[in-house]
């Protein structure tokens, strides 16, 4: 990956620019967060003409190893105020790899209201009319570029609340089975609609595969890394059998599965939204319980989910997605939360926060507990149309609690707290309040060790613990974020020495390098570091890394716990 492509959105032009010295060792989120805190002033409007939203394939997207195919999103976030790094499966991570493009730049805002789209090519970028495609969601807009460009066109597009600038919007990625994945979390579809952008399509046509400078080692570490993944008893057999889903009925067990608005930690109707229910409805019908969200990936946690007829409803059906309408709102059809899932794909919202504010919806009484089918409503007529209603509750969970003077609102720095419950998790509380983008599960997933025991195990009722472990696993997630690797790859990496280092050797293989483990965790922590400094320089300081105070006095079934860590031990997690 030889070039920087910026896009101007306010002068509508295109520049194409080597890769500077400083961005040569970096991609995905290192790169994203890198360029966001070099060009973007932390104190600007996320929507306004000096944020820039910015594309990186990882390090080693495009090349044939396992998992490789991530595209990171980077942007500061109109949801949280913070810096954000959102990333995504599809094939946009490969195309934009195989043309060599490391980063894709935009910035500024068009005058005046016409809507565009680019076009990527091994020519370069075109800024094309888009006339045709605003007022369209996501489905539509991919089979229109596939009308236009054939099938194997990249897309990736916004909805209507998107082009509405609203804060749970996302970034839909084609995937190669013409479905969608999401760039989910932050809102950063709201920043590609303030800049106008209904869709970005990428054609490889004539692009030659990326160089790796040592092939012979990449393919003996590509060959032990990928045995590693299927040797481990969750990215091998768990995840491909049940999806990421296989959690609803190992966190009810913890007491961790957040439940009405996050009164209680298990639900009563678990058995009918669980993994294994999943994986039995999707065999039955003639499903497919087991898919790749890209090209090269050998877990398959995603799925194909059809209805009784064996139509498709949606895919990539996420353990957080039906966590958050299943138990958190109590939809107990999960018929009913797979086509709220399609309908959020479509028109283009976070599946978490859509979850999370839907509950809120509920909390608020807009919205009977349950009632899946007034969810598909209020997502279809209200947020998927921008009615008022629809942009109080499509601008994200802390909008819907300030406009209806709810307490319990469950967000950190304005993002929906995800499926794991901070009371009875307590390394995920830590993650929640200290993540530099809002609670995000991902960015140190200590489920892997203290509920999965993966990595050893810390006891997810005590405080003992729980700050090394969210520290260590940030650390190290940030730099896997980098890599254009999966999150799921963290199983393998945490419990298989070989299959760590044979990470390291992929990277050393592609590029002629000789980084070590100790350069690896270097690279995380730096990349944690600019991004925390982001966030001061916007604002931000240790009084924003908290929970939400209801956690520290509801005591949450049936372990009764609270969240109890005081702020001098939070605040030490910065102490790196
Ligand atoms: S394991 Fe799941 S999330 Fe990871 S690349 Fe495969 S389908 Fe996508």
């Amino acid at each position: 990956m030889n070039k920087v492509i910026r896009v101007d959105m306010s002068q509508l032009t295109v520049s194409v620019e080597p890769v500077p010295t400083r961005w040569a060792g970096l991609g995905g989120r290192g790169l994203t967060s890198t360029i966001v805190a070099e060009e973007v002033p932390p104190g600007c409007h996320p929507l306004g003409p000096n944020n820039k939203l910015v594309f990186a394939p990882g390090l080693l997207s495009g090349t044939p190893a396992a998992q490789s195919g991530r595209l990171s999103a980077g942007a500061k976030s109109p949801l949280t105020g913070t810096i954000k790094e959102s990333n995504a499966g599809g094939t946009a991570a490969q195309q934009l790899a195989r043309l060599g493009i490391k980063a894709l730049i935009v910035e500024g805002l068009p005058a005046g209201d016409t809507w565009y789209r680019l076009h990527v090519t091994q020519q370069g970028v075109s800024i094309e009319s888009a006339a045709e495609l605003t007022g369209k969601q996501n489905f539509a807009v991919i089979d229109k570029m596939i009308d236009t460009y054939g099938p194997k066109i990249g897309v990736m597009s916004i909805g209507v609340p998107g082009e509405l600038r609203m804060c749970a919007a996302n970034i839909s990625v084609k995937d190669p089975d013409q479905k969608i994945r999401s760039h989910g979390r932050g809102g950063l579809g709201a920043v590609m609609g303030a800049k106008r952008i209904k869709c970005i399509t990428i054609d490889d046509a004539g692009a030659g595969k990326v160089p790796i400078a040592n092939p012979d080692k990449f393919r003996e570490a590509a060959k032990i890394f990928a045995k590693s993944l299927l040797d481990h008893p969750v990215s091998g057999e768990g995840l491909p059998t049940y999806g990421t889903n296989i959690l609803i009925n190992i966190l009810n067990e913890a007491g961790g599965l957040p439940t009405k608005n996050f009164r209680y930690g298990q639900c009563a109707h678990h058995e009918k939204i669980c993994g294994e229910t999943m994986h039995d409805t999707i065999v039955a019908r003639g499903g497919k319980h087991k898919h790749g969200c890209h090209a090269g990936c050998i877990i398959q946690c995603s799925q194909v989910y059809v209805d009784k007829a064996g139509g498709y409803i949606t895919s990539g059906f996420e353990y957080e997605t039906i966590w958050g309408l299943g138990a958190n709102a109590m939809i107990e059809d999960l018929d009913d939360i797979a086509i709220c899932d399609h309908l959020m794909d479509d028109i283009g919202i976070d599946s978490i926060e859509g979850a999370v504010l839907l509950s809120a919806a509920m909390e608020a009484g807009i919205i009977a507990w349950g009632d899946g089918k007034e969810c598909q409503r209020v997502l279809r007529e209200e947020i998927g149309k921008g009615t008022p209603l629809g942009r109080i509750l499509g601008n994200g969970t802390a909008s819907v609690g300030k406009v209806y003077g709810l307490v319990r609102v469950p967000v950190v720095k304005n993002q929906g707290i995800p499926a794991y419950d901070p009371r009875a998790v307590k390394g995920i509380g830590v993650t929640y309040a200290t993540s530099t983008m809002g609670a995000d599960h991902t960015a140190g997933y200590t489920i892997a060790t203290n509920i999965l025991k993966v990595g050893g195990y810390v006891d997810p009722l005590k405080k003992d613990g729980q700050v090394d472990l969210s520290r260590n696993l940030q650390i190290a997630t940030a730099a896997v974020d980098s890599t254009g690797m999966c999150v799921f790859i963290a199983f393998p990496a945490l419990d298989i020495p070989e299959s760590f280092t044979a990470l390291i050797d992929l990277i050393n293989a592609a590029y002629d390098l000789s980084l070590t483990a100790d350069d690896v965790t270097e690279l995380g922590k730096n990349i944690l570091k600019l991004e925390h400094d982001f966030n001061i320089a916007a604002g931000f300081g240790p009084a924003d890394d908290r929970l939400p105070e209801f956690f520290s006095y509801e005591a949450i079934p049936p372990h009764n716990a609270v969240w109890d860590f005081s702020d001098e031990e939070l605040d030490a997690f910065w102490d790196f």
